[in-house]
């Protein structure tokens, strides 16, 4: 990396940390791990570029946060506990400042949720930002996609489209006022992954998924591979109070479509609904119960009068949006 912090002087200052679970850190060739017996490797990486995952100029302290953050609910949405990642970075420039704030930010949650930095990659390019993941859940254990049962309660936790109703506003599609806006864009910019509710879930919930491209996109990864449908009730999807002041189109358009939030929606039998909620308590975190699991495929929204809502509340596509 050409510039006058030196490639292996930056990774020295900002990345390299001791070695705390992992037998070998950053500075070798590879990182060398121990994996505990009885448990298997959970794996999984999550790229963020500028502006496609965060607008360009965007705070360096919190992009190390979303970055780790959205890694971490992918583990998270599969019951692992987090281990250890690495960082592969693409920087234009070897800023001080910004790897200053980017690395506390970075770390900040990762000593929260107890991982560790165990390698990465940096070269000089347009800014780009990689994390692979690595978690442990015991064989059998991992909240799967494939399995959601026809008969599953279906639940969601915290308040879906938060992060969609901030993004509207910095796109112009409509106005929130500032302190509105700051509640909000905090829900876009450090989002909270839910790994404390999904380690809580093994055993109870069937199958899980992080809601990283809106509710209805991902409920459907979920049913495409667990060959069943569902029925939601769209007003029993628990909102944030800037949410639920908003007009019902736009709240449902966030809250069914927006992604970014990285919630968890799982499924659970329904006769678990207690396990549910005293797992949901454990991990302080709050959930909603918002529909079912159908054997018929599909999805049908129902209104909180049982009226089927239009079902044109497409999910956030990477493809499509500006
Ligand atoms: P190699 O030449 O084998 O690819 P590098 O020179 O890229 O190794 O990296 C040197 C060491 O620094 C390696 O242990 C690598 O894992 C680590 N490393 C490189 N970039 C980062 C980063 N952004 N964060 C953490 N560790 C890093
Ligand atoms: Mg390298």
């Amino acid at each position: 990396m050409a510039s006058t912090l030196g490639e292996f002087d930056l990774i020295a200052r900002y990345f390299t940390r001791p070695a705390r679970n992992a037998t070998l850190g950053v500075g070798d060739d590879c990182a060398l791990l121990a994996i505990p017996s009885g448990q298997q490797l959970a794996v999984s990486s999550d790229m963020l570029v500028e502006g496609r995952h965060f607008l360009p100029g965007a705070d360096a302290r919190k992009l190390g946060h979303k970055a780790l953050a959205v890694n971490l609910s992918d583990l998270a949405a599969m019951g692992a506990q987090p281990l250890a990642f690495t960082l592969a970075l693409a920087l234009p420039a070897a800023d001080a400042a910004w790897l200053e704030g980017f690395s506390a930010g970075l770390f900040a949650l990762a000593d929260e949720q107890a991982i560790e930095l165990i390698g990465g990659d940096t070269t000089k390019g347009p800014l780009n930002i990689c994390i692979t993941v690595l978690g442990l859940v015991p064989p059998g254990l991992a909240l799967r996609r494939d399995a959601a049962r026809a008969g599953d309660a279906l639940w969601v936790s915290g308040t879906p489209g938060d992060a969609r109703l901030a993004l509207g506003h910095v796109w112009g599609e409509w106005s929130l006022a500032a302190d509105d806006l700051a509640a909000m864009r905090a829900r876009m910019d450090q989002p909270a992954p839910r790994v404390a509710l999904g380690q809580a879930l093994r055993g109870i919930a069937h199958a899980a998924i992080d809601i990283s491209d809106g509710l209805l996109g991902d409920l459907g990864h979920v049913l495409r591979a667990s060959h069943a449908g569902a029925c939601i009730e769209a007003d029993r999807i628990p909102a944030s109070r800037v949410v639920q002041a908003q007009p019902a189109a736009r709240r449902r358009a966030c809250q069914l479509a927006g992604g970014d939030d990285y919630e968890l929606l799982f499924t659970a039998p329904a006769h678990r609904h207690e396990a549910v909620l005293a797992a949901a308590s454990k991990a302080q975190t709050s959930v909603a119960c918002i529909g079912r699991i159908t054997a018929a495929p599909g999805v049908t929204l129902l209104d909180a009068q049982g009226q089927e809502l239009p079902a044109h509340y497409a999910a956030f596509d990477h493809f499509r949006t500006p």
